[in-house]
C-alpha cells in the first residue's frame, strides 16, 4: 500500500465522510448567503434560506454556480470574506476566455498545501525526494499548489519554473530530481528535447512524476511513463477549487480520488442538470465545504467524467473516484453529425509507437459546405517519405474507426508543431459559421 500523507482523513469511514459534508455544506451556505450579494439574490429567487440544508440531498435546492457567474462577478464580487484576510490571489490559465480570479486567506492556503500533500504522497512523494517544478510560477495556480503540498510532504523543492527546456533537464541532471510535475503535455515535449539533444531519459534519477492541468489520455500517460521510464500520476484540480489538488489516482491507476472532506461532488446531465445514474457519465460540479476567500456552491466545472460506484479502493482509501476526465464539455465537437472528443483521437495517435509528442485538429468547411477534419501530427523520428505515406495511411484508417469518416492526416516531423500557450492548443475550428 502506498504511503498515505494524512491516513486517518484518507480512510475515514463512508459514515464519517457524509457527517463531514453536511457539517460543512450546511456552514458554507451560511457563509455565502451572508457576505456573497451574488448568493443572496439567487437564494431569494429560489425561495430558499441556509435552514432548508437539512440534509446532504437538499443540495439539490441549491443554486448553480456557472463560470461565466464568475466572469460577471469578477475579479472580486465572489469573494465571501474581507479582503484584508485575503494573502494570495491566482487566477485561472483563461483557456475557454478571461480567466477567473480567486483570493486565498491563510487558512485556504493551508487546505491547499495538505490536499496538494495527500495528491503528492499517493503519487510517491517523500521527504526524500528532490522536486522539480517544472510550472510557471506567476498567476497560474499551478506552480504554487504542486509547491505549497511538496513543501509540506517535507521534500526538496526546486523552483525552476517552466520553459526552457535545455535547462530543465539540466537542473535535473545537476540536481538529481527523483520526481516531477508539470502540465502534461510538457512533460512529453521535455522528453522530446532530451531526445534531440542526446540525453538518455532513462539514466536519469527521476522516478515519479504528477502531471495534469489539460487533457491527459491514458495513452498519453503511457507514452510519458515508457520516454521516462517513472510512475505517472494523473493530477485533477481547478482554480476555482483551489487549483491543482482535487483529485489524484493512486497506485492502483484506476480512477483519481477526490477529497470529499473538501469538495463535495456531484455528477450532473449538463442538459437537464439532473443527477446521471450510478457509474454514468456527465459533468462534475463541485461545492468547496471549507473554502474562506471564494466559497463556491455547486461550479459547474463542464468537465466530463464518472464515479465508480466502489467505494473503498484496494489502496484503503475511502474518497469516492472519478475515472480520467473525459474532456471539457465545450470541447465536444460535431462534426458531420458526429460528436468528437479531441481525447478520442489522441488516444489512436498515442497508440502508434511511429507517432511522436505533439499533434492538432484543424475544422475546414470544403467548397461542397461538407465539414472536414485534418489531424496534423508529429512523427516519433524523422521518416522517409514512404514511411510517411504509410503512416498517414494507418493513421486515417485508425482515426476512422472512432469517427466513422475519413479525415485527411499530414504527419510532420518531430518538433514542428509550435507550443504556444500553457496549455495544449489541440483544435482549431476554421469551420464557415452560418
Ligand atoms: P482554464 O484552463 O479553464 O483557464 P484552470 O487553469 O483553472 O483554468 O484549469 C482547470 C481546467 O483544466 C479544468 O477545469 C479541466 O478542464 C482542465 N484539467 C485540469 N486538470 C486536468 C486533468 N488531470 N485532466 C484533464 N483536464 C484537466
Ligand atoms: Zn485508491
Amino acid at each position: 500500500m502506498d504511503y498515505m500523507f494524512n491516513k486517518k482523513i484518507e480512510t475515514i469511514s463512508r459514515n464519517k465522510i457524509l457527517e463531514i459534508q453536511l457539517k460543512n455544506l450546511k456552514q458554507i451556505v451560511h457563509l455565502v448567503y451572508e457576505n456573497v450579494s451574488f448568493y443572496k439574490k439567487k437564494f431569494k429567487e429560489l425561495k430558499i434560506i441556509p435552514e432548508d440544508i437539512k440534509t446532504l440531498k437538499d443540495i439539490r435546492k441549491l443554486p448553480l454556480t456557472t463560470k461565466d457567474d464568475l466572469r460577471d462577478n469578477a475579479p472580486f464580487g465572489m469573494i465571501a470574506t474581507s479582503m484584508d484576510n485575503c494573502v494570495e490571489l491566482h487566477a485561472s490559465s483563461g483557456t475557454t476566455g478571461i480567466p477567473v480570479t480567486a483570493c486565498y486567506t491563510p487558512n485556504d492556503l493551508e487546505i491547499w498545501s495538505e490536499v496538494m500533500a495527500r495528491c503528492l504522497s499517493m503519487s510517491g512523494l517523500t521527504n526524500k525526494d528532490v522536486f522539480q517544478n517544472p510550472i510557471p510560477y506567476g498567476t497560474f495556480t499551478g506552480a504554487f499548489g504542486f509547491h505549497y503540498g511538496a513543501q509540506k510532504v517535507g521534500a526538496l523543492v526546486i523552483p525552476s519554473g517552466m520553459g526552457q527546456s535545455e535547462r530543465q533537464l539540466k537542473l535535473m541532471e545537476y540536481y538529481s530530481a527523483t520526481f516531477i510535475s508539470g502540465v502534461a503535455s510538457y512533460a512529453m515535449r521535455l522528453a522530446q528535447v532530451a531526445q534531440s539533444l542526446g540525453i538518455d531519459l532513462h539514466r536519469l534519477k527521476v522516478c515519479n512524476g504528477l502531471f495534469g492541468a489539460e487533457m491527459f489520455t491514458p495513452g498519453l500517460k503511457k507514452r510519458i511513463q515508457d520516454a521516462w521510464n517513472m510512475d505517472v500520476h494523473d493530477s485533477y484540480g481547478l482554480t476555482e477549487m483551489c487549483g491543482p489538488g482535487v483529485s489524484t489516482d493512486c497506485d492502483v491507476h484506476d480512477g483519481l480520488h477526490l477529497w470529499e472532506d473538501h469538495f463535495l461532488a456531484e455528477i450532473l446531465d449538463p442538459n437537464t442538470l439532473e443527477p446521471v445514474g450510478p457509474e454514468e457519465e456527465g459533468e462534475l460540479v463541485l461545492t468547496t465545504l471549507t473554502k474562506e476567500g471564494m466559497p463556491l456552491l455547486r461550479y459547474r466545472t463542464r468537465d466530463i467524467t464518472k464515479f465508480y460506484d466502489q467505494k473503498v479502493c484496494d489502496c484503503g482509501r475511502t474518497h469516492i473516484k472519478h475515472t480520467p476526465i473525459k474532456g471539457r464539455s465545450d470541447d465536444m465537437i460535431i462534426i458531420r453529425g458526429t460528436n468528437i472528443y479531441p481525447g478520442q483521437i489522441e488516444s489512436v495517435l498515442m497508440k502508434n509507437k511511429a507517432v511522436g509528442s505533439n499533434w492538432r485538429m484543424f475544422l475546414t468547411t470544403d467548397d461542397n459546405n461538407v465539414d472536414q477534419l485534418t489531424v496534423e501530427v508529429e512523427s516519433k523520428s524523422l521518416l522517409s517519405q514512404i514511411e510517411q505515406i504509410a503512416l498517414e495511411k494507418k493513421l486515417i484508417d485508425d482515426i476512422k474507426s472512432v469517427i466513422v469518416f475519413n479525415p485527411n492526416v499530414t504527419v510532420l516531423p518531430p518538433n514542428s508543431i509550435a507550443q504556444e500557450g500553457l496549455k495544449a492548443k489541440r483544435v482549431v475550428d476554421n469551420r464557415k459559421k452560418d
